[in-house]
């Protein structure tokens, strides 16, 4: 059978940690992968590299596909984000988060199947910050008709093919004008012009997420410039579960990196308890993208295994304690593993 050669990118906190559990449960499922592992985050400073070494960057342009543990990134102070460097540098600019309800995971909405869909290159996250004065600091939020272009026509095109009824639009054009403005013109012409099938709404972001937490099955799939789609998706995050439970993928033309939303938990780091299933999400994520660049069935069919082994898990009522369980983490990744089938 052929192994198809993956970047791993173990990363901070509780990175290492999910990251091993992820690979065994691909291990036990004979999952067709190889991993090419690379570093990235205060893990390479400490090896005495860049926070995202250049070796890093060009295994994924030479792989294609790369499984991404999260990166710490300082507050307030010190380096550009190693995940932001990352998604600019690569151009991955549509990031997807798929936020499903779980059977074994009660919330108080039940039945969620919400796709957002994140802009992710620019935005407030331009980098671009000047110190005006001692007292007066400036952000610039860019947009660029060429990224609201190509954001709008992935998320029709992700519609289309994934049969999904309606695409919703958060932003706050009424005060953004031109920003936010340029984001809303550039999706309804895409939807206007080419797209026609998939049902257009648009929202302002704060009405957004008051209709989110009363019913967020009102929505279908949400698209989002960079920052909103960075805050909405830990809110819905809530809605499913917690950060425990949400997955991703960060699309480029070329590349692709699958990791979890959440962050490094460096409140979790190195007690063993940490949840693995949102990077295990991620990597089933990976395993059908592969099924589909490589036509190769087999993927997708340990990809099923695998879903289908955490999900009984999961109603089998062995969680981690982020979700009300008291499994650690080796423990909950073997139960996967005596659930594959
Ligand atoms: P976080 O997502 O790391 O943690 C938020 C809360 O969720 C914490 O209480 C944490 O314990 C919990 N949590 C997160 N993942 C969990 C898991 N798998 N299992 C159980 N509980 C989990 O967010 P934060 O604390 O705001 O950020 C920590 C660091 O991570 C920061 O340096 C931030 O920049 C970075 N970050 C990285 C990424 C990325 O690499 N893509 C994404 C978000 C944040």
């Amino acid at each position: 059978m052929k192994n198809y050669q993956i970047v791993l990118i173990p990363g901070d906190g509780i990175g290492p940690e999910v990251t091993a559990a992820v690979c065994k449960v691909l291990a036990a499922a004979e999952a067709p992968v190889e991993w090419i592992e690379r570093q990235a985050g205060i893990t390479a400073l400490a090896a005495g590299q860049e926070v995202l070494p250049q070796q890093t960057l060009e295994a994924i342009e030479h792989y294609k596909v790369a499984l991404k543990g999260p990166c710490t990134t300082p507050v307030g102070e010190g380096f550009t984000s190693v995940n932001v460097q990352l998604r600019k540098r690569l151009n991955l600019y549509a990031a997807v988060r798929p936020i499903r309800s779980l059977d074994g995971v009660p919330t108080r909405f039940g039945g969620l199947d919400l796709i957002i869909i994140r802009e992710n290159t620019e935005g407030l996250y331009s980098g671009v910050e000047n110190q005006v004065t001692d007292d007066v600091v400036m952000s610039m939020k860019v947009a660029t008709r060429t990224a609201c272009l190509r954001i709008a026509h992935w998320a029709f095109r992700f519609a289309t093919r994934r049969q999904r009824r309606r695409i919703t639009v958060f932003h706050k054009a009424n005060i953004l004008k031109m920003t936010d403005g340029l984001f809303l013109r550039c999706a309804r012409r895409v939807h206007q012009h080419e797209y026609p099938n998939i049902a257009y709404q648009e929202t302002i972001i704060d009405a957004g997420c008051m209709k989110l937490v009363q019913d967020p099955t009102q929505f279908d799939v949400l698209l989002l410039e960079n920052l909103y789609g960075d805050v909405v998706s830990d809110l819905c995050a809530g809605l499913v579960g917690g950060l425990g439970v949400v997955p991703g993928a960060n699309f480029g033309d070329e590349e692709a990196v699958f990791e979890a939303v959440h962050g490094s938990a460096p409140d979790l780091a190195g007690k063993g308890f940490a949840n693995p299933l949102a990077l295990l999400m991620s990597a089933v994520m990976m395993l059908n993208h592969l099924a589909d660049i490589r036509e190769d069935e087999t993927c997708h069919a340990v990809a099923e295994r695998i879903k289908a082994a955490y999900n009984q898990t999961l109603q089998d009522g062995k969680k981690t304690r982020d979700l009300g369980g008291d499994l650690d983490t080796e423990a909950f990744t073997n139960a996967v593993i005596e659930r594959l089938r």
